[in-house]
């Protein structure tokens, strides 16, 4: 009996000290991606693995592997001894699981490390992206709707809650997001962007995400990782897809990459601020010279944004899988890509196309800040080129629409000045790929506001709201443009993003319930709650094309159609009403036909053909011809 408690006791013993042996060990290595999956179209993942608590380099230990249709296919040492890389091959049959990998040094020093690889969602390879189906609403997280106030301060995270302060943290969340999803889907969006909800653990500025200090944990001011992924299901349940603001140029000059860099090359110019030129156009110039192109894409955004060394093989690989990580780990409908053209060009190239052998209907859309469609083409997925550049990318914000529909409207009309801008600039479509798929919009979370860009005047910013709801390609709304939402015009990034009316406990004004709103407010929401939700079930819009015929007299007039529906839009930029003769549009509308009517799609008036179109000054009608 004695000898049966020695031996039980000496058992426990045994497995007291493996477990907090083993947990000691654990905690010495993390991995980057935390966890995998089987069966995707990549065989391989690369772990970039790390440890600065370990008396040996890493690259010292043999490591090997307890798993089941997983091998080792290479370690690479980097040139810090407290990262290497492992690379595992995956078989197309392995089962989920979670795999052990040792660490053996000669010394006898032995680590642990556990990691997970997991089945994937049905259909997840197949997933749909966004498409001119869609309308996408725009959010800055922490400046729509707070709806968890205890997560107003993290003590781990160094800025502290200020709503008073315009470049503060002013406390709104993903479950503000969630709170809000049925209003988002009552207006008619169905795609949601959000700006970055990574971890930001800098001293100011953090709100707006851009200066990532995790690539693979949500800020725990924002909520966490497991409520990112519950917000994305609960808006898929209400029929909206969420798109993801992901940054492949730089990070936050906090990441702990900058005191501990896995290679002396991770990050461009090491950890000494020198700043982009900005000059995109360098990587076009047939005249440009290879200095100026390193100046623009190898310098910094700004001194808090170092720029990230895409051509380092194995951190273009870390951006790859991070990017598919979160797709797969969210269940995303699509990718925003932030500063598109400032990464290395090649990476571009290759980042593309290994997303999309792994989601091919999944839609990116690149940010190219630029008011030349020339540029902005060539970053586009099958756009005719002038060099062999291999690109997948789906699509790029149509920036050289915003500023000509601004110019547009505000223009005086002369032959070459005002409303033809916006003409000009699809007639240059021919520079795309695929036009259709480019994503349209007045304003957005770097820009005045469309209502102060109209000069706060109702009539043209509800003309600028038609236009893109009605245009070619996909539209893009920024939150609070739904309710005529204003800034002062000068630019002021903290001013222009705004809190949302309603968003916060105590708010008297609410745009989700309308309490207190300006009748003007309500009209704009009103109108465009319609449109929105019109334009949903007009194919004609969704899925047709466009023809559009010059503009005359400051009146210019397009047509979308396919085979089951045509759509006439009149844009009117006189400040008197106008009398259209519609017989310049044979080659559009049946005039053969006189009892064809236009059909005002607000109104229900009803136009026949063989009349001249009677429209109001300053105005856009929008007709079905039926
Ligand atoms: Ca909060």
């Amino acid at each position: 009996m004695q000898l049966i408690i020695k031996r039980l006791l000496l058992l426990v013993f045994i497995a007291l000290n493996l477990s907090s042996s083993l947990a000691s060990a654990q905690g010495k290595l993390s991995a980057e991606p935390p966890h995998w999956w089987v069966g995707m179209a990549h065989e391989q993942v690369e772990l970039l693995v790390y440890s600065n608590d370990v008396p040996y380099p890493l690259g010292e230990f043999n490591v090997s592997l307890s798993a089941d249709r997983v091998k080792i296919e290479n370690v690479i040492t980097l040139d810090n001894p407290h990262y290497i890389i492992l690379n595992l091959f995956i078989f197309p049959d392995a089962s989920s699981q979670t795999i052990e990998i040792t660490f053996s040094h000669a010394s006898g020093e032995t680590l642990s490390m556990p990691y997970t690889l997991s089945a994937r969602a049905p259909g997840s390879a197949d997933r749909a992206g966004f498409t001119a189906k869609d309308v996408i609403y725009l959010i800055a997280p922490d400046r729509f709707a707070n709806g968890d106030t205890t997560n107003d301060n993290n003590e781990t995270m160094l800025e502290k809650v200020d709503r008073n302060y315009k470049g503060g943290r002013h406390g709104g969340d993903i479950q503000g997001m969630i709170d809000h999803l049925d209003y988002i889907s009552q207006m008619g969006f169905t795609q949601v962007w959000t700006m970055p909800l990574l971890e930001n653990d800098m001293q100011k500025y953090s709100y707006h995400g851009y200066s990532t200090t995790d690539f693979f944990e949500i800020d725990p001011r924002f909520g966490s990782n497991a409520l990112y992924r519950e917000f994305v299901e609960i808006a898929q349940s209400n029929g909206i897809g969420v798109i993801k603001d992901v940054i492949l140029n730089h990070m936050g000059s906090n990441h702990p990459w900058m005191k501990d860099m896995p290679s002396s090359d991770w990050i461009n110019h090491g950890t000494t601020f020198k700043g982009t030129t900005h000059t995109r156009e360098s990587l076009h110039d047939p005249h440009s010279v290879q200095a100026d192109i390193d100046e623009f894409a190898k310098g910094w955004f700004v001194p808090t944004m170092p720029d990230m060394n895409q051509q380092h093989p194995h951190l273009a690989q870390y951006l790859i899988q991070y990017a598919i990580w979160w797709i797969e780990y969210a269940g995303l409908s699509g990718l925003r890509v932030d500063t598109y053209s400032y990464s290395d060009k090649q990476f571009l190239s290759n980042w593309t196309q290994a997303l999309i052998r792994e989601y091919p209907n999944l839609t990116i859309v690149g940010e190219e800040w630029s008011v030349n469609p020339a540029i902005t083409a060539y970053w586009q997925a099958d756009s005719p080129r002038y060099d062999d550049y291999v690109s997948s990318l789906p699509s790029v914000m149509d920036f050289p629409l915003q500023v000509a529909l601004s110019q547009a409207l505000l223009e005086e009309d002369t032959w070459a000045t005002g409303i033809r801008k916006i003409y000009d600039t699809l007639a240059s479509d021919f520079l795309y790929g695929d036009p259709y798929k480019l994503v349209v919009f007045g304003d957005n979370h770097d820009m005045n506001r469309i209502m102060p860009q109209m000069n706060n005047d109702e009539s043209l910013f509800m003309m600028a709201m038609k236009f893109l709801l009605t245009t070619r390609g996909i539209p893009q709304i920024f939150y609070g443009t739904e309710i005529g939402m204003s800034d002062q015009g000068d630019g002021d990034h903290g001013i222009l993003r705004a809190d949302f009316p309603g968003g916060w406990p105590g708010d008297v004004v609410n745009g989700f319930t309308g309490a207190e709103l300006s009748e003007r407010e309500k009209r704009i929401q009103k109108q465009l709650k319609f449109l929105l939700n019109w334009r949903k079930n007009t194919p004609a819009i969704t899925d047709g094309k466009l023809t559009h015929y010059f503009p005359k007299d400051g009146i210019y007039v397009y047509f979308r159609h396919h085979e089951q529906q045509r759509i006439m839009v009149v844009l009117n930029k006189n400040k008197s009403k106008q009398s259209l003769d519609l017989a310049r549009f044979k080659e559009m509308l049946p005039l053969e036909q006189p009892s064809i009517e236009l059909v005002n799609i607000e109104n229900n008036s009803r136009f026949t053909i063989s009349q001249d179109l009677s429209i109001p000054a300053q105005s856009v009608m929008i007709f079905e011809v039926k």
